[in-house]
C-alpha cells in the first residue's frame, strides 16, 4: 500500500478552455454587480440564483454520469471551476456541500432510486444539502455520536441533536449520521447516513450565529424523525466507512487554500498601485507557498480522478492548507498596515475584516488539525 501518493498533475490543455469559459462568465457576472468578491464565500456566500445560472451552464454536479445530468466531465474539470469560483470570491456556500460531497456519497452507496431524484436537481443548482455529522459533545470524536436510529416497521426512527450544521436553515435535505446499534468493541460499527427532506415537522432548526451575528449554521433537533427504508444512504451499520468517504471529498478541495485568496489579490494590487515594491515582493513568499499547495491539492483531485480515496493526502493538505489562509491575514496586515473594518467601502479593509473575523472556523471545519495530524501519524506508523 502507498503511504503517501501526491503524483504530480499537470491539467490536460482542453481544461485551459473551461477556465476561460468560466472566467468569462465570472467577468459578466462582476459586470452586472450579480456578486460582491468576499472571502470565504463558500461557507458565507448563498446565492441561490447564482448556483442555477452555474447549473445552467453544467458547471455543478459535472463529474456525475450523464444520465443523472452531469457530464462525466471529471475532477480535474472540477478543480477548474471551483478554483476560479474560489479565487474570484464568488457566493457558491448554496451548491457546495451538495456538489463536493453528498452528490459523490449518493453516486458511490446511494440506491438508483435516490441518485435519479437527488442528482439531476443538485447538477441543476437547485437541490441544496446540509450534512449533520457533528453533535454538542461529538466533533472530532464522530463514532461516539448519540443521535438514535430505531428500527421501526418500514424504516427508522431519527432522534438526537446535531450542531454546527452549515447552511440547513437554506437547504432542502439534510444527511445525518446516526447510531443504528449500542456501541461495541468496534466504536466504527453500527452507524449510518440517513436523508431527511427538509422541511420536515419533527426536525428543528435554530441558528446559531456567529460573532459578527451572521447566521451560517445551526442547531438541529430531531424528535423522532421516521425515515423510510427508501431513505437510508448504503447500509445501516456502514456509516463510518461511508462517511470516511464523504471527509476525503470534503477536505481535498481547493477551498482549504482558497478561503483568504481573494484577500491576497486585492493587496497585491493594492500595494502595486501604492508603488511599495518592497512590500509586494514580501507577498511573493505567500504566492510562491500557495502555488505548492494548488499542486499538492491538484495531485489529490488527480487521486480521486484514478479512483482513488486519498484521505490522508486530504488530511495533509486541509492542515496545511488552513494554516496558509490563516497566514495570508497576518501577511496581509503587516504589510499593508490596513485596519480591518466590516464596513469600509474600500474592498482592502472590508474583505480584511472578513477574512479576521472568519480565520477561526479555517482550522476547526471538516475535521480540526490535530485530527488530521492524528489520521496522518497513524497512516504513517508512528501512532
Ligand atoms: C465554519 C464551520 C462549519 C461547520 N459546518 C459543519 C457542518 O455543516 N456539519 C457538521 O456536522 N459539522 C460542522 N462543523 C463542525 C466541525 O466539524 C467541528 O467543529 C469539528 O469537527 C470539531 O469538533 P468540536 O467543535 O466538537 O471540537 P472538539 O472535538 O470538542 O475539539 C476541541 C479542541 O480539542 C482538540 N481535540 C479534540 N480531540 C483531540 C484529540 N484526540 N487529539 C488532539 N486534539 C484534540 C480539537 O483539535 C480542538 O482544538 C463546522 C464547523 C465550523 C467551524
Amino acid at each position: 500500500m502507498d503511504l503517501w501518493n501526491l503524483r504530480p498533475v499537470t491539467l490536460p490543455a482542453e481544461l485551459e478552455t473551461l477556465r476561460r469559459d468560466i472566467r468569462a462568465f465570472l467577468g459578466a457576472e462582476l459586470a452586472a454587480g450579480r456578486f460582491t468578491p468576499r472571502c470565504d464565500q463558500w461557507l458565507g456566500g448563498w446565492d441561490a440564483s447564482f448556483s442555477r445560472r452555474l447549473g445552467e451552464r453544467g458547471w455543478i454536479g459535472m463529474a456525475f454520469p450523464e444520465q443523472y445530468g452531469g457530464r462525466q466531465a471529471g475532477a480535474l474539470a472540477r478543480f477548474v471551476v471551483t478554483e476560479e469560483l474560489l479565487a474570484a470570491g464568488a457566493p457558491v456556500a448554496a451548491h457546495w456541500i451538495a456538489d463536493r460531497q453528498t452528490g459523490p456519497g449518493l453516486l458511490r452507496f446511494g440506491t438508483e432510486e435516490q441518485k435519479h431524484t437527488y442528482l439531476p436537481g443538485i447538477a441543476r443548482g437547485e437541490r441544496f444539502f446540509a450534512v449533520g455529522l457533528s453533535e454538542p459533545d461529538t466533533g472530532s470524536d464522530l463514532a461516539s455520536v448519540r443521535t438514535r436510529a430505531t428500527r421501526v416497521v418500514d424504516g427508522w426512527r431519527l432522534s438526537g441533536t446535531k450542531v454546527w450544521t452549515s447552511g440547513a436553515h437554506h437547504a432542502q435535505t439534510l444527511v445525518v449520521l446516526a447510531r443504528t446499534a449500542a456501541p461495541a468493541a468496534d466504536r466504527h460499527a453500527g452507524l449510518g447516513q440517513f436523508i431527511i427532506d427538509l422541511p420536515h415537522p419533527a426536525v428543528q432548526i435554530r441558528p446559531i450565529r456567529l460573532l459578527t451575528g451572521e447566521h451560517h449554521f445551526n442547531e438541529v433537533v430531531l424528535d423522532e424523525v421516521f425515515v423510510p427504508d427508501a431513505r437510508v444512504l448504503g447500509e445501516p451499520g456502514d456509516g463510518w466507512h461511508q462517511v470516511t468517504h464523504e471527509l476525503a471529498m470534503e477536505r481535498s478541495g481547493p477551498e482549504r487554500i482558497l478561503s483568504t485568496f481573494p484577500l491576497l489579490a486585492v493587496a497585491t494590487e493594492s500595494l502595486a498601485a501604492a508603488g511599495r515594491l518592497g512590500e509586494r515582493c514580501a507577498l511573493g513568499s505567500v504566492v510562491a507557498r500557495l502555488w505548492a499547495l494548488r499542486q499538492m491539492s491538484l495531485a489529490v483531485a488527480g487521486r480521486l480522478e484514478a479512483g482513488g480515496v486519498p484521505a490522508v493526502e486530504a488530511a495533509a493538505v486541509k492542515d496545511l492548507g488552513t494554516r496558509f489562509e490563516n497566514t495570508v491575514i497576518d501577511c496581509v496586515r503587516m504589510l499593508t498596515q490596513v485596519e480591518p473594518d466590516p464596513g469600509a467601502t474600500d474592498e482592502l479593509p472590508r474583505m480584511l475584516a472578513e477574512a479576521v473575523l472568519h480565520s477561526p472556523g479555517f482550522t476547526l471545519r471538516g475535521g480540526t488539525n490535530e485530527i488530521l495530524r492524528g489520521v496522518i501519524a497513524r497512516q504513517l506508523g508512528v501512532r
